[in-house]
């Protein structure tokens, strides 16, 4: 398939999907995974109306960004504090936030450099022990740290599935993560403004939109298999 036939066929069942949560796809951000793409194809996906790229490598970010700096590029890998330079004021949101020390270092350097970073607080709802992301019941501890935070602003949550769930139980996670997302909405904490919440990938997005989500992240689904999965 081409990728034009692919960003339709993602923009149809992104619109099918929005409709069954009563909204429409105006309504769902589509962020399209670029990691391991080579710059060209970015840009020709670029061309094709699509304005946000995910990727997972702070390095790959570095080199990416430039070369499409209109483009809106988002940070949704593990982030290590001494990669923070390549991101920090570079991205529309840093989706990877994981750890208190990780968002105090994202803050400092943001102060540093004058800037305010938007982020996503990640959250491991399938408590696989090698997904990153903070314990559900952690979630108030961290966003009343970021309360106090001025040169970040947590705009809201962001969760991967697991590919050994089955559909009810992705389904029952993902209405959680909502149920979640939600209530820290209505909390309406200092220095928080819960807009997105990013959950779903290639292969589970209908499933997510479905349950809430308003934000999702397609790679293969709109670049093809990548060469390896990272
Ligand atoms: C790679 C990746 C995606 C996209 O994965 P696909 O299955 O190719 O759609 C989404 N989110 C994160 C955090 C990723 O690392």
């Amino acid at each position: 398939m081409l990728i034009e036939e692919r960003i339709e066929v993602v923009k149809n069942n992104i619109e099918q999907s929005a409709k069954l949560s009563g909204r429409t796809s105006k309504d769902i951000s589509l962020i399209a995974v670029s990691k391991t793409i080579d710059i060209e194809t970015v840009k020709e996906v670029h061309k094709l109306g699509i304005n946000d790229f995910g990727e997972n490598k702070p390095q790959e970010l570095r080199d990416k960004i430039p070369e499409i700096p209109e483009a809106s590029w988002h940070m949704i890998g593990r982030l290590q504090s001494n990669k923070i330079k390549y991101v920090v004021g570079k991205t529309k949101l840093i989706q990877s936030v994981d750890n208190l020390e990780l968002m105090q270092k994202i803050n400092d350097f943001a102060i540093k450099t004058g800037v305010v970073q938007d982020i996503l607080i990640q959250v491991n709802m399938s408590k696989e022990i090698q997904k990153a992301g903070i314990d559900e019941n952690d979630i108030d501890r961290i966003l009343l740290e970021a309360c106090s935070m001025k040169n970040i602003k947590v705009k809201g949550l962001m969760t991967i599935g697991s590919a050994f769930m089955t559909e009810y139980e992705l389904e029952k996670m993902f209405e959680k993560c909502n149920n979640i997302f939600v209530d820290k909405k209505q909390k309406k904490y200092d220095n928080i403004d819960m807009e997105y919440l990013s959950m779903g990938m290639s292969g589970d997005y209908m499933t997510a939109i479905r349950c809430g989500s308003n934000m999702v992240r397609i790679g293969s689904g709109i670049f093809g298999p990548r060469n390896y999965n990272i």
